[in-house]
């Protein structure tokens, strides 16, 4: 009996989320839209069939796939700056696990979050960006999805309970995508393209994360106007998975009540830096010596990039 009951307890917990538990006038105020709660509100909670640490584990597992297939900037000065980018936001959101972020070297504009604390960012959204703000909205964002669970929340949404199958899901028995173009790289879609009720989410807990870390909040919108522009002038600039985001007009309108509403006007904000201007530089003098050179010197151009700053 007591068993069946502790069973029973905890299949309720699962299923409702800790916040049903609440009494009412505590969820009267939603947390999620007060930034003053970031770091003690879970933005992680509902349906959710993982763990925390199996999904870290399923995260690094996908991430590894995504460091065999994929390229990686090595170059130390970009590399490092992301992955300080990401932890700076990081320090100021709701994320419970780890991060790291890493730089793939492709022209194209995107990003992605995997579960459990693994981001992903293309040089080509980098490039894209005219200051540090507007990257780090877009990382932001990414972070807000790591942080609300979204990927193993949406694996968990109609999906039947039954963890044995899980290998063969990652070993390819579900429908994956190509990160990068040409790349043959295959993800779970599940964990990467999201509902719109999750988009728009990661938006609004992105823009706080943003906010907190100092930045310009608005440098989130004006990036996704540019990069909508960007689109509509030379079709496949950014990726599908960045496109599939909700539609421009309506995420930017979102973005601007969420900024005017929840947001108090801070008498300064960070919008760029020196090192991010720095970045820049470096990826684009990379891009000009891989552009100089035959294809196949590919490997002994990067030992004499990093030769050179060792
Ligand atoms: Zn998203």
């Amino acid at each position: 009996m007591k068993r069946t009951d502790s069973i029973l307890r905890a299949a309720l917990a699962i299923a409702l989320g800790t916040g049903a538990l609440l009494p009412l006038d505590a969820q009267s105020k939603d947390p999620k839209k007060d930034p003053d709660q970031i770091g003690n509100r879970d933005v992680g909670k509902g349906v959710n069939f993982y763990s925390l640490e199996k999904e870290m584990a399923l995260g690094k597992q996908l991430a590894q796939e995504v460091e065999r297939e994929a390229k990686l900037v090595d170059d130390p000065i970009p590399a490092e700056f992301i992955n300080r980018l990401a932890q700076n936001l990081a320090r100021n959101s709701d994320i419970k696990v780890p991060v790291t972020a890493k730089m793939i070297d492709s022209d194209q504009v995107n990003a992605f979050a995997l579960p459990g604390g693994f981001l992903f960012v293309n040089t080509g959204l980098v490039m894209k960006a005219e200051t540090e703000a507007e990257l780090a909205g877009a990382i932001a964002h990414e972070i807000a999805h790591i942080a609300a669970r979204h990927g193993t929340r949406q694996a968990s949404r109609g999906q039947i309970v039954d963890i044995a199958s899980l290998p063969l899901i990652f070993l390819g028995g579900w429908p994956g995508f190509a990160v990068r173009q040409g790349a043959g790289l295959a993800l779970p879609l599940t964990f990467l393209k999201f509902s719109r009720g999750f988009e728009q989410e990661a938006d609004l807990l992105g823009l706080q994360y943003l906010y907190k870390a100092g930045y310009d909040p608005t440098a989130f919108i004006d990036f996704f106007e540019r990069i909508e522009a960007l689109e509509k002038k030379k079709p496949g600039t950014a990726s599908e998975l960045f496109r599939s985001h909700p539609k421009t007009a309506t995420r930017i309108q979102y973005a601007q009540t969420n900024v005017q509403e929840l947001l108090q006007q801070q008498p300064q904000y960070v919008v760029t830096t020196s090192e991010f201007i720095e970045v820049k530089r470096q990826l684009e003098r990379n891009m000009g010596r891989r552009k100089a050179a035959p294809s196949n010197t590919g490997p002994t151009l990067r030992r004499s990039t990093s030769l050179s700053y060792s």
